[in-house]
């Protein structure tokens, strides 16, 4: 890990940068991809299951009786979980729905806005290093609250051609239509083309490694729509001497045992807290097993000391992390001062992780500093919003001239002539 003692701001800018491959080195291959895919449709994501995920898949399809069968295969507790956890992300994007509210701009010209579902979505599930069946509820359940008609599944297969059984309980749980078994670049792929099995879809969602990300961007030449660019995940924990450093060291190492290109950041005011934290990640770590991956994300992550809170908070910004942690004293005043960030954790009890699962927030979020001009995956994620007007007669009458006016000075007389043919016709005047 990197430990910096009060920085100097004209070094923030080479701080804030993630241990990102360069775009170069990624487009060359999901160009490929993308060809492979759109030219040999099942055929090739069955050899790209071989090649990237070691796995041998005869179909891609996940049959009805794999579904089924993973149904026995979760332990009551845990799918107990899954349903407390769906509920509480039920209830939380339920909320975000908007009644329709026309208005009046002038008097007899009435405008509003109506949300239509997007009719089909594609939601990519990582699994690559963890099946992260979380990720099922949190797309899934928004887009049935959106009113999606159809809800296209994609994940990798493990090596034995298998999905996990709990991405598959959580899918037939949340109202998936059809789950296949093909991951990273070549999924994106299938789902902007279609294959003969995977349908065509109108916009993609779901994290995933770089990969995942690049094939999104991609994508969207070819028409699809995309959520936002959710890649390898990152934290960033600001805190003050009354931070715990066993809290802190945890939510540092939740976010780094993601993956190797995972990055965290722990930035404090307090040189205790600051020795600590570190003592305390180094002991944390050894526990865990997936340590080999948070050891990688640490060697790309940093330790600042700073000399106040509104100074890490400036960071903050300028990092625009994925997940922020407030573990601070009278967080609330700070607040306001957020401007960028995907989702944020107040005081020492809002650990990340329940973020990530339970609490109802969604965990599809923006990562490498796209906290600066994208939101999280939300129930508006998932909709249009198509805009309707109607002018009455004295409506028209009301805003007629100032149409007339601007039409005419843009040089576009068919656009001045819809408004004077009407207000000139016999039947305006009877
Ligand atoms: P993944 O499903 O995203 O990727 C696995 C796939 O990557 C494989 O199926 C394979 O096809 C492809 N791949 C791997 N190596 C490749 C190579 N060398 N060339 C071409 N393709 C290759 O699973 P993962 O790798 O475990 O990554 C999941 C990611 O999702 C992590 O980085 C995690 O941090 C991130 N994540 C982000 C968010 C968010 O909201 N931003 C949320 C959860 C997880």
């Amino acid at each position: 890990m990197k430990v910096y003692k009060f920085p100097t701001k004209d070094t923030w800018k080479d701080l804030v940068k993630r241990p990102v491959l360069e775009k170069k080195e990624i487009s060359g291959l999901i160009t490929e991809i993308f060809a492979e895919v759109e030219k040999n449709g099942d055929k090739a994501l069955i050899e790209f299951n071989k090649k990237f995920d070691k796995a041998d898949t005869q179909s891609i399809s996940v049959s009805k009786e794999e579904i089924e069968d993973a149904q026995k295969q979760i332990k009551d507790e845990l799918k107990e979980a899954i349903q407390q956890a769906k509920e509480n992300i039920s209830i939380f994007h339920a909320s975000q729905k908007q009644g329709i509210q026309k208005i009046e701009t002038t008097k007899g010209v009435v405008c509003w806005r109506e949300n239509r579902a997007v009719e089909k979505v594609g939601i990519y599930i990582p699994g690559g290093t963890a099946p992260l069946f979380s990720t099922v509820l949190m797309l899934a359940v928004p887009a049935n609250l959106a009113g999606c008609k159809e809800i296209v599944l994609c994940t990798p297969p493990d090596k034995k051609g298998n999905v996990n059984p709990a991405i598959l309980y959580a899918a037939k749980l949340c109202g998936v239509s059809e789950i296949f078994k093909t991951g990273g670049a070549q999924a994106v792929a299938a789902m902007t083309f279609g294959t003969e099995s995977i349908p065509a879809v109108n916009k993609i969602f779901g994290p995933g490694n770089q990969f995942v990300v690049a094939a999104k961007e991609y994508a969207q030449r070819f028409g699809v729509a995309i959520d936002m660019p959710a890649g390898p995940s990152e934290v960033l924990v600001i805190a003050d001497e009354q931070a715990v450093p066993e809290f802190c060291a945890a939510d540092l190492l939740s976010q780094a045992e993601h993956g190797s290109d995972s990055q965290v950041v722990f930035i404090t005011t307090d040189l205790k807290v600051f020795d600590e934290t570190i003592e305390c990640v180094e002991q944390q770590i050894k526990e865990l097993p997936r340590n080999e991956f948070a050891a990688q994300a640490l060697e790309n992550s940093s330790f600042i000391l700073v000399n106040s809170v509104e100074e890490a908070l400036e960071f903050s910004n300028l990092y625009a992390p994925e997940h922020l942690i407030l573990a601070i004293d009278d967080f609330e005043k700070y607040i306001p001062e957020v401007q960028n960030a995907g989702s944020v954790f107040l005081g020492n009890y809002s650990c990340e992780s329940a973020g990530d699962y339970a609490s109802g927030t969604n965990h599809t979020l923006p990562t490498n500093a796209y906290a600066k001009n994208y939101s999280g995956v939300s129930l508006d994620s998932f909709v249009k919003k198509i805009t309707f007007q109607q002018l009455s007669k004295e409506g028209l009458k009301n805003l007629g001239k100032t149409i007339e006016l601007m039409a005419e000075a843009e040089g576009l007389f068919a656009h001045k002539n819809a408004v004077s043919i009407r207000l000139n016709n016999k039947c305006w005047k009877t």
